[in-house]
């Protein structure tokens, strides 16, 4: 036996139902009959008080350390103070207004006596297990754990047969388990779990807790099976983690379950709504249910095999409980894992490296690509020769499914980092108060749309919020035209601004240049590494070509309504337009009675480095602003900044409203990312490491002859490869292969250009210096392997 714990209690109080009553009388003042209750290991009795109140009268063993009984009737009062609702016990103070007293028995040992008030209901483990019951039970459970959030006592600590923790201790008991294969399962759960899961414990939340919600410690209402009624039995209180609770009401209630993960499903999802669970927590929650499930068959078979009385309840509880332990370990980890975070809305779990195999996490991927294509279509295009399953993303990084980290060197969407923990919670903590729509006033909306117009300056500006960058070109284009009177507009050949209908004319990039929409003139793309004009004089040609385009939307009677461009020509192979090039076209768009759309779904917030817009970087500013991609770091928001002026022209016209468009979480995302960018001066990092980056891009080129040209501003780059640099022959299939082999070497980057030949460079604007050396490694080793 183990010399810590011990696995029985031989000095049970043997007080006889007259002594009781003579006690309740003395003690309390009560008159009334007592009745013996089953205890484990102390005295109970069922108090029936003559004016009709019920009582338990508990007369503890008398090895029982004061200091924990203490701490049970302290806590029980603690509960009363902090939630008065809480179906828990009250304790009654005797007449002179204590907790407890002491009384001596026959042989002279003292023992501790309390009296509870009775909780009237049915035993949970005699009902039907419903959801809703077991959902009520997480959520009481809950209930209690906050309720003792705010308790200390020094005895939480105390030695406890039925402490989890103490697992370990019990593992050479194990010989009471007669069968071999039966007792190598069990120690295989206490091995498992002291290598695994006690080392993480310490990173989890403790406080006291009841570390015994089993279907008899709690009751349900008489009346309502599906309520519960009660939680009493506080003699197993410990200082334990806060989802011990959960496991082990879990595992006492598995096997009255016609469906045990089900019911493990219920009572998390019940606790987690009123105390919500953490990610580590709700992982762990199998491990302790299947521990505590060993630690009742190993605690209860040794005691039949080390009898003190009568062992049929023993024997039969322990036939009941096998079973259970054998179908939760053939369902196993994983699966149990997945149905709980399923169940409360956590996604799936990322494994750490080494956790999950390649051949294993190819099945999986092979298996959603079918579904994928079943529900999404075959032509919803995805990166990469062999598509990546991505579980989770933090700063530059993400990890794919068997955890292997990818340094995202691609995406801007994550603008301040994947997951930024400053836009989760302002996100979440937004949507906890309050989610609605621009027809009632919130603060939210107004401080974030003060803080988009006071990047503009010159003059005061206005927003309109909407859900993506498409809405934003969208709405931004019929400003435009309202405001202006005219019908055509001006792009970049081989343009895109988006998704919508009228939006689609402005973005022919799939299209022969020859089909066009007849009020869109597209003007030939600024580019002086591969384009006609490549001098000093570049910028002033290129422009000349939007008086072309004017001229043509004149003459067919549109006029020009505005030019649209994307300051950082993504699109178009991240080219360096020409000095002065915008400004000559805009000048000459608003000399026509056109105004100016800077599309910054791309090139805002940063991107560019050196100012806040693209535009800005150009040194023009624009009438309309389209703003998306990054602005809520992953959350579907768009806005448009304008003019007071243009924006009364439109809502005099159309009446225009979002029903999302600047909804409170919105705007606390959209906020949260300018705060970061503030915070973390991204637009200095973007200017640093984005210089640093393409010098060390124009190093390799010097190695690389397959590197053409190295273009770019601030945090993005576009590098175009080709297979000879006199001819400029575009290397689209090599720039192809560079990509997947990087993606090989973990590291992810993209392709743009209408010649397929260009990598797109464009991280996360918390992209570091060694990011990009790690980058500028991958890259080097994939052009010389492919
Ligand atoms: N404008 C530009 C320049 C873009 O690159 C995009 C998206 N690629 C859009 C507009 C449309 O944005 P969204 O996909 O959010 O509708």
């Amino acid at each position: 036996m183990s010399e810590n714990i011990k696995f029985l209690d031989s000095d049970v109080p043997d007080f006889s139902e007259d002594q009781a009553a003579r006690l309740l009388r003395e003690l309390y003042g009560i008159e009334g009959d007592c009745a013996r209750l089953y205890s484990e290991r102390d005295q109970n009795f069922r108090v029936r008080a003559a004016d009709g109140d019920g009582y338990v009268l508990k007369i503890a063993n008398s090895d029982e350390d004061p200091a924990v009984l203490d701490l049970q009737h302290q806590a029980l009062a603690h509960v009363e103070t902090r939630d008065p609702e809480l179906p828990v016990p009250r304790v009654i103070r005797t007449r002179d207004g204590a907790l407890s007293a002491t009384v001596d028995d026959s042989g002279g040992k003292g023992h501790i006596v309390r009296l509870l008030s009775y909780m009237p209901g049915i035993d949970l483990a005699s009902v039907a297990l419903t959801p809703k019951v077991l959902r009520d039970l997480g959520a009481t459970i809950a209930r209690l754990g906050k309720a003792l959030r705010s308790f200390f006592h020094p005895a939480g600590d105390h030695v406890l047969l039925w402490d989890l923790k103490r697992l370990p201790e019990m593992r050479h008991n194990c010989d009471a388990i007669e069968d071999a294969g039966q007792r190598r399962k069990i120690e295989a759960v206490i091995d498992h779990f002291v290598q695994a899961d006690l080392p993480r414990l310490g990173d989890l939340r403790w406080q006291i807790i009841h570390n015994d919600a089993n279907g008899s410690n709690v009751l349900v209402a008489e009346d309502d099976h599906e309520r519960i009624a009660g939680i009493i039995d506080y003699g197993d209180m410990i200082h334990a983690p806060l989802i011990f609770d959960v496991a082990i009401a879990a595992a006492g209630l598995a096997h009255h379950a016609e469906d045990p993960v089900s019911a493990i499903c219920h009572i998390a999802a019940g606790f987690d709504c009123v105390t919500p669970l953490e990610a580590d927590e709700v992982d762990l929650i199998y491990d302790l249910v299947i521990a505590r499930a060993a630690s009742e068959i190993l605690i209860c078979t040794w005691r039949i095999a080390n009898p003190t009385g009568p062992t049929d309840d023993l024997v039969d509880f322990v036939a009941a409980s096998w079973p259970v332990f054998e179908t939760l370990l053939a369902v196993g980890r994983d699966t149990v894992r997945a149905r709980l975070r399923s169940a409360l809305k956590f996604p799936p779990y990322c494994p750490a490296p080494g956790e999950v195999d390649r051949a294993e996490a190819d099945a999986v991927l092979d298996d959603m690509l079918m579904r994928r294509r079943d529900v999404l279509g075959r032509k919803l295009y995805l990166f990469y020769d062999r598509p990546l399953h991505i579980l989770r993303g933090e700063g530059v990084w993400l990890y794919d499914a068997t955890g292997r980290a990818y340094l995202d060197a691609y995406n801007n969407v994550p603008h301040v980092g994947h997951s930024h923990p400053h836009v989760l919670r302002a996100i979440s903590r937004q949507y906890a108060a309050l989610c609605t729509s621009t027809r009632y006033v919130y603060g939210a909306i107004i401080d974030y749309a003060e803080r988009l117009a006071a990047t503009m300056p010159g003059g005061p500006r206005v927003c309109v919020f909407v859900n993506s960058g498409s809405e934003a070109t969208d709405i931004a284009w019929r400003m435009a035209k309202i405001h202006s009177g005219n019908r055509g507009a001006i792009i970049i050949e081989k343009a895109y601004h988006g998704g919508t209908d009228a939006i689609d004319d402005f973005s022919p990039v799939d299209r022969p240049a020859d089909q066009l929409a007849a009020h869109i003139r597209a003007i030939v793309t600024p580019d002086t590494y591969r384009g006609e004009f490549r001098g000093d004089d570049a910028a002033m040609r290129y422009a000349a070509d939007a008086d072309r385009a004017i001229a043509e939307l004149d003459a067919a009677g549109h006029g020009v309504g505005a030019v649209m461009i994307d300051s950082s020509f993504v699109n178009h192979g991240i080219i360096d337009a020409p000095e002065g090039y915008l400004t000559a076209v805009v000048n000459k768009v608003r000399a026509a009675g056109g105004v100016f759309i800077a599309d910054e779904v791309q090139s805002g917030f940063g991107r560019m480095g050196s100012h806040m817009w693209g535009c800005q970087v150009h040194g023009v500013e624009a009438e309309i602003l389209a703003l998306g991609k990054p602005i809520g770091n992953g959350l579907a928001l768009g806005a448009i900044i304008t003019t007071p002026e243009i924006l009364a022209s439109f809502t005099e016209k159309t009446g225009y409203f979002s029903t999302f468009g600047g909804n409170p979480v919105a705007c606390a995302a959209g906020s949260a990312v300018l705060d970061i960018i503030e915070d973390e001066q991204l637009l200095a990092n973007a200017v640093e490491t984005g210089e640093y980056l393409r010098r060390a891009l124009r190093d390799l080129a010097q190695r690389q002859p397959l590197i053409g040209d190295v273009r770019g501003a601030g945090m993005i780059a576009g590098v175009e490869l080709v297979r000879d640099r006199a001819t400029q022959e575009p290397a689209k299939a090599e720039t192809k292969r560079v990509i997947n082999a990087m993606k090989e070497k973990g590291v992810l980057v993209g392709r743009e250009g209408y010649l397929g030949n260009v990598l797109k460079i464009r991280p996360p604007m918390v992209f570091s210096p060694a990011n990009a050396d790690f980058l500028i490694a991958a890259l080097d080793e994939a052009i010389t392997a492919i």
